[in-house]
């Protein structure tokens, strides 16, 4: 028998879950892209995608998923034949490191592995090494998707400031914007990337990327740009077609304005802390399935280093891959793949699968995926030991 008729929920880290006011917002005819309310609207997003970033810096929005971004970013920060270093603590540091390479950009890649942040103090070393300091740019994932680490982007910043270096400090928060704590500004980041799909609860199709002063100056000073990715026009549009290189995306920016009318609504606190709190949920219900599992555990050992957007745990190879199958079939749950996850023993990482717990999410649908989650333990005779369920609601009682 399934059990999985009823409203499906997509526990994945992106896309999120998008709201019913989001999906209303974009029932709609075509509008008019010369004239009229899209373009108010359009520039309406300009001051609360600064809210979210907590800047006063520049953003460019670009029709792309979270890849485009990247790529968007590099072409406005280095050019082929220039140095940039890159921390990895998980596939998408890897992958944007790739793109770099593609672009023609050396890409140094500083590998931290898949359980660990970034050692501020290894980077600083690094860049003690670069004596031209030829490196252009420092690339750091806030939130590496994969393993589900936090990383300290403002250390990073505090290493390159100790060692006088002049690279850019550019951030990926594509996971992490509006679930955790970022400060854009504060932090000294100089440029950031972040998509639709994630914590602001659009379907992908818009990507942003951040910048300041700082990066405009060096911009000024590559050889060429892309006209595409090229962000000048799209920060100061003369004529409404600069902002997007051509057309509007129409629809996402109806979306877009009610997730901001959302976000405005609860704030950035209550938001930090509604994701703190299901986070906290989520790992002591997996902390009590471990205790009757050797292989159980959570990926990100240190509490500071995890994300409050996505969780990575590890299962043993083939329970995680059954348990997302029985969840979705028998129960109308989608979980996470294991990615980046693959070892010699599991070679198609199915012991690994994540929590999406990012966006439009609240107290009833987390223990509704942690109640879910037992069933499929016990139906599937995965050994786990008792008490995550009780755990859980302590965690939410807790905090109310
Ligand atoms: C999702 C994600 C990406 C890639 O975004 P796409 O929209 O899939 O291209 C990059 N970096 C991080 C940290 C992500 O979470």
């Amino acid at each position: 028998m399934s059990l999985s008729n009823g409203r499906s929920y997509l526990a994945i880290p992106g896309p999120s879950v998008i709201p019913d006011q989001v999906l209303q917002a974009m029932h709609r005819p075509s509008p008019n892209i010369y004239e009229g309310e899209l373009i108010k609207i359009t520039d309406s997003l300009i001051p609360d995608l600064k809210y979210v970033a907590q800047t006063d810096g520049y953003v460019a929005i670009y029709i792309a998923n979270g890849h485009g971004a990247w790529e968007a970013a590099l072409s406005n920060m280095a050019e082929a034949g220039d140095t940039i270093l890159v921390a990895a603590t998980g596939r998408f540091g890897h992958g944007w490191a790739e793109m770099a390479s593609n672009l023609g950009i050396k890409a140094k890649v500083i590998e931290f592995g898949t359980h660990f942040p970034i050692d501020a103090n290894v980077m600083e070393k690094a860049l003690r090494a670069d004596i031209d300091q030829k490196i252009k740019a420092v690339l750091v994932t806030h939130v590496d998707t994969s393993s589900s680490v936090r990383n300290d982007v403002h250390a990073v910043r505090l290493a390159l400031d100790a060692c006088h270096h002049p690279a850019l400090l550019a951030a990926d928060c594509i996971a992490s914007l509006a679930c955790d704590i970022f400060e854009m500004d504060n932090w000294g980041v100089d440029i950031m990337v972040a998509a639709s799909q994630k914590g602001l609860m659009v379907p992908p199709g818009l990507s942003f990327v951040y910048f300041n002063e700082r990066a405009k100056i060096a911009q000024a000073s590559l050889s060429r740009v892309s006209s595409y990715w090229n962000w000048t026009p799209r920060i100061a549009p003369e004529f409404y077609y600069e902002y997007f290189c051509g057309t509007a995306p129409t629809h996402h920016i109806y979306g877009m304005r009610a997730a901001f009318d959302m976000i405005r609504n609860e704030g950035l606190d209550a938001i930090f802390a509604r994701h703190e709190t299901l986070a906290r949920a989520i790992w002591s219900a997996v902390e009590c399935w471990a205790s009757g599992n050797g292989k159980m555990r959570l990926n990100i050992q240190d509490e500071d280093h995890r994300s409050r957007a996505v969780t990575a745990l590890s299962i043993g190879a083939p329970h995680g891959l059954n348990l997302r199958r029985w969840v979705e079939q028998k129960a109308g749950l989608t979980l996470g793949i294991g990615l980046g996850m693959s070892s010699p023993e599991d070679p198609k990482g199915d012991g690994f699968f994540r929590f999406g717990h990012m966006g439009h999410v609240n107290a009833q649908m987390i223990m509704g995926l942690i109640g879910t989650v037992e069933a499929g333990l016990c139906a599937l005779n995965i050994p786990h030991g008792p008490g995550a369920c009780e755990a859980a609601a302590k965690q939410i009682a807790l905090a109310t």
